[in-house]
């Protein structure tokens, strides 16, 4: 299970930077970069100082006058144009996702075609952009709200969806007319490259878009310029928290959003077996590495909990693991070596609180790939709250059913939960998901739909200690994140009538 170099990684390939229009080569730090399912280095990338981190920032800031004066609807055409290279390029990117992160290829091109559903919504910035206008708000006088972009923003993102989650970002902060760094994941880098060259084949001019890789000091040096405007940063809690803090002290504008522990409540008049194959899809799928993944399974009196465990048990006997490039595969391993031993802690220590291990995936060898990250799919039952497996999000595929007598104590453990990305319920009864959607204390709800992510034109975004700030990401959210709101009233006095000065607050009295 140790990760071990590939025969040629003494030439093997730095991934550097892309500022200011091109390439820029890099060797300092250098990560390795592994293929999860063989465990082998298959690149490296360089970890880019603060000085490397400054010319991105000031190639961004150069850029960015004139970026900001370009008609919305020719940015537009940039967009329609960027979104033809993407699916022109899809493979390519898949291929990358999947080589890097893991995930079977089928689920690496939903990332990837709901993160071009983001640019389809950013094809439509002219519309977005349009502003208000009132006139006559006074004798002779009109007023407009514009949305004026901020400048220099941005994005640092997590591994897990290394193409979707900088699509829910530069899409819209670009077409806004602002100007962009992005610091990836150290961990699968590829993706965000080759989409740079993808924009500067579209017509971006040099600058407008740009992409450090790095690591805290690269973070570090984005928080702390002051020509950086505003921060959107997706990852865990205690970063998403840090990078909150650090920003807004700086006087950033700051959405930072968090990790999750997301609950699908079953209810006993559930149609158990399609609840049963949501669950399967939304727990394991992505190996569960993902910030909507169903990770608790509440399920409301003991025989619903019977009867959904007992239905897991045989489901989960042909799930598929193995390497995500195989199509046969349902699921593949953890992205890192590293995490692979966080989430099998989470198992052994499971067992040691005294949750009952129904399907233990702790042995999986999947042959031909023994030195991959591959941990088969984990079933906790009875486990309870006042567990770690059940508070810390593990991130992995394993998942713990709790029981619960009724749909108000399944909700208040929800509600108690310090997490509030997503949830579901599985019911039949629409009164009580009526009243389970306007009541629950979290920011993305499902009725019978196990991973509520909302589509391109909503916003994405939890409640709690999933989200700092106050804006969601992407859809509409955004257009009010990446812009600055200016109004202006404007009147045009008759010539040659001196008027007298006025004491009294301007009112319609
Ligand atoms: P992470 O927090 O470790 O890393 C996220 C980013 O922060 C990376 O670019 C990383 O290089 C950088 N970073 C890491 N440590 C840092 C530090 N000390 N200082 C400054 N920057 C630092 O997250 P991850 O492991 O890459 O991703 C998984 C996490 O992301 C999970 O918690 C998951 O729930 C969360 N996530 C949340 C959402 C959401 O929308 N809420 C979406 C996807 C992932």
């Amino acid at each position: 299970m140790n990760a071990r170099p590939a025969e040629n990684v003494a030439t093997a390939t730095v991934i550097g930077h892309f500022i200011n229009g091109v390439d820029v080569a890099d060797n300092n730090r250098p990560l390795p970069v592994t293929n999860p399912a063989t465990g082998a280095v298959t690149k490296h990338v360089a970890m880019a100082t603060k000085g490397t981190v400054a010319d991105a920032i000031a190639a961004a800031d150069a850029a960015f006058p004139a970026w900001r004066n370009t008609p919305p609807a020719k940015r537009a055409k940039v967009m329609f144009r960027f979104k033809q290279l993407l699916e022109e390029h899809a493979d390519e990117i898949v291929a990358a996702l999947t080589e890097e992160h893991g995930k079977v290829l089928d689920d690496a091109m939903g990332e990837f075609v709901r993160g071009v559903e983001v640019v389809d919504y950013a094809c439509g910035v002219a519309e977005l952009l349009k502003g208000e206008h009132s006139r006559n708000v006074g004798p002779g006088i009109d007023s407009w709200s514009e949305f004026q972009p901020l400048g220099v923003v941005a994005g640092i993102t997590p591994f897990n969806f290394p193409a979707m989650v900088p699509m829910w970002m530069f899409p819209m902060a670009i077409a806004c007319g602002n100007t962009f760094v992005l610091k990836p994941s150290e961990k699968d880098p590829s993706a965000p490259m080759l989409v740079a060259h993808l924009l500067k084949e579209a017509g971006l001019p040099d600058g407008v878009y740009n992409v450090v890789n790095g690591d805290k000091e690269a973070v570090d040096t984005l928080l702390e310029d002051p020509r950086v405007q505003a921060i959107s940063f997706v990852g865990s809690t205690p970063i998403a928290e840090y990078i909150y803090a650090t920003g807004t002290r700086n006087g950033k504008r700051v959405q930072a959003l968090g990790g999750a522990k997301n609950h699908a409540v079953i209810m006993p008049d559930a149609d158990i077996d399609n609840a049963v194959s949501a669950l399967m899809g939304a727990a394991y799928g992505s190996c569960g590495e993902r910030c909507m993944a169903i990770s608790v399974a509440v399920c409301v009196g003991d025989e619903t909990a019977d009867e959904v465990v007992g239905k897991l048990k045989t489901e989960l006997q042909d799930l598929k693991v193995g390497n995500g490039t195989d199509t046969c595969n349902d699921m593949g391993p953890l992205v890192t070596q590293a995490h692979h031993e966080k989430v099998r802690g989470y198992v052994d220590l499971g067992v040691n609180e005294g949750a009952e291990l129904v399907i233990d995936g702790r042995g999986l060898v999947v042959n031909g790939h023994e030195d991959g990250f591959f941990l088969g799919a984990c079933l906790f039952d009875k486990v309870t709250p006042d567990m770690r497996i059940y508070q810390e999000e593990i991130f992995g595929p394993v998942l713990c059913v709790v029981r619960a007598e009724s749909q108000e104590q399944a909700m208040q453990l929800i509600d108690n939960h310090e997490y509030g990305n997503g949830t579901c319920i599985f019911t039949r009864d629409g009164e009580a998901a009526r009243y389970f959607a306007d009541n629950i204390q979290v920011g993305m709800v499902g009725i019978n739909v196990p991973l509520p992510v909302p589509a391109a034109l909503h916003s994405f975004g939890g409640w709690k200690r999933s989200l700092f700030g106050d804006l969601f990401a992407y859809g509409p959210d955004s257009v009010r994140f990446y812009t600055r709101r200016k109004t202006i009233t404007q009147r045009w006095p008759s010539g040659g009538v001196r008027e007298k000065a006025q004491f009294s607050f301007p009112t319609n009295r």
